[in-house]
């Protein structure tokens, strides 16, 4: 059984130790060493594992992964070998520690808050690369939280991280854990490690946590959203809930320069532009469509086919509402029927009254489908005027 160094120290990130195990890893090439006191983080409680170096007489191995089996073993994945019984000394990459440690002890004063303020029961964590996630039981199977309770909770756990309480891990007694006011049972029987954060905070945990609140610098609650019939929890912490205010601040400066306001008006002059901008495009839009029925009516040659009017159009390529809407218009009206050509994209079409397959004819002279009233594909312009001469030598 591997001995836990970080239980005492979190902030331990280089050791001695030496190999009491090696065996081949998983992947070819792969390496996997059990240590009799290791550093090294395993994955688990949500907290991925660490990473680093493992330095001996022969030269130098990668730890790519950190594992712990049943019997307590702690296997680190390697790149290489390194025979047992060889003293190593690790190296732990500190700073995606540090960061874990921040996301981790945070979740545990934003699951404290959430019990204590909210009467809600958090499930599971989950360390994310850009986020972390909580799972909350709210009363009642509330899936939510409404702004309010959101900003209450991260107004708690920031008052509380500026406090800078200590935090303190240990192995009590039975006696001992029988008494302690823990937020929620312990989900193992022996050896059970408890973690307290000032007085607002104090559950099971076998992980890695910053030796005092302020550690954890800054909560920001990202997202509340349903998941599985729980309120899903998405939340940032420490440096990363730093780097991600600079990103917005970044780019909402930005958005303000080039829609030329202050920040905090924004989204009221977003919205505003957004409507001018479609008002604007429905008013285009009604040109459009007018002058494409213009140009249908001028192209109509009247009786062209047994008492229908057949109009073959070629035109650049235009806005596809304005054409949906000059075509429907145009066929609104009996014996017609649109043989259209805009940029690269057919539309044929006929009215009610006119039983002929436009589908089939599209198919005919170019690439497409749809309905036997309204088909449309693609081809060149020339496709009109040989469509337009399928009709008249066929149905003479
Ligand atoms: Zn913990």
């Amino acid at each position: 059984m591997t001995e836990r160094l970080y239980y005492d120290n979190a902030y331990l990130w280089e050791f001695d130790a030496a190999v009491t195990r090696l065996r081949e890893g998983k992947k070819q090439g792969t390496w996997e060493i059990a240590l009799d006191r290791s550093a090294f983080y395993p994955t688990s409680g949500g907290q991925p594992f660490d990473t680093g170096r493992l330095v001996f007489a022969g030269g130098e191995a990668k730890v790519t992964g950190v594992e712990a089996d049943r019997e307590g073993e702690v296997w680190h994945m390697l790149d290489r070998e390194i025979p047992e019984g060889t003293a190593v000394r690790g190296l732990i990459d500190g700073a995606r520690r540090t960061d874990h440690m921040e996301q981790h002890g945070g979740e545990h004063m934003l699951a404290g808050a959430i019990w204590e303020k909210l009467r809600g029961t958090t499930i599971g964590l989950h360390l994310g690369q850009e986020d972390s996630t909580i799972d909350v039981e709210l009363p009642g199977e509330r899936t939510h939280m409404t702004e309010d309770e959101i900003r209450m909770l991260e107004d708690t756990v920031n008052a509380r991280i500026r406090l800078d309480a200590p935090i303190r891990c240990w192995f009590p007694d039975a006696a001992e854990l029988e008494k302690l006011p823990l937020r929620k049972p312990p989900t193992v029987k022996e050896h059970v490690r408890i973690v307290a954060m000032g007085d607002f905070e104090m559950v099971a945990c076998g992980g890695t946590h910053p030796s005092s609140t302020g550690r954890i610098g800054l909560l920001k609650i990202l997202s509340v959203i349903p998941a599985k019939g729980k309120a899903r929890v998405s939340f940032v912490c420490g440096n990363r809930a730093a780097a991600l205010f600079q990103k917005y601040m970044r780019c909402a400066d930005k958005a303000g320069a080039a829609l030329s306001c202050p920040v905090d008006k924004l989204s009221r002059t977003a919205s505003e532009l957004k409507s001018r901008l479609a008002e604007a495009e429905r008013k285009a839009n009604r040109f459009e469509t007018k002058e494409l029925l213009d140009k249908f009516r001028k192209a109509e040659i009247p009786e062209d086919l047994k008492g229908i009017a057949i109009a073959a159009v070629v035109t650049d390529e235009t806005d596809a509402r304005a054409v949906s809407a000059a075509v429907s218009e145009y066929i609104a009206s009996p014996g017609k029927l649109l043989l259209l050509a805009a940029g690269e994209r057919l539309t044929f079409a006929r009215s009610a009254d006119v039983k002929i397959d436009m589908s089939e004819l599209i198919r005919r002279v170019g690439r497409g489908g749809g309905r036997p009233d309204m088909a449309g594909g693609a081809g060149i312009p020339e496709c009109v005027t040989v469509a337009r001469k399928i009709l008249k030598t066929e149905m003479k």
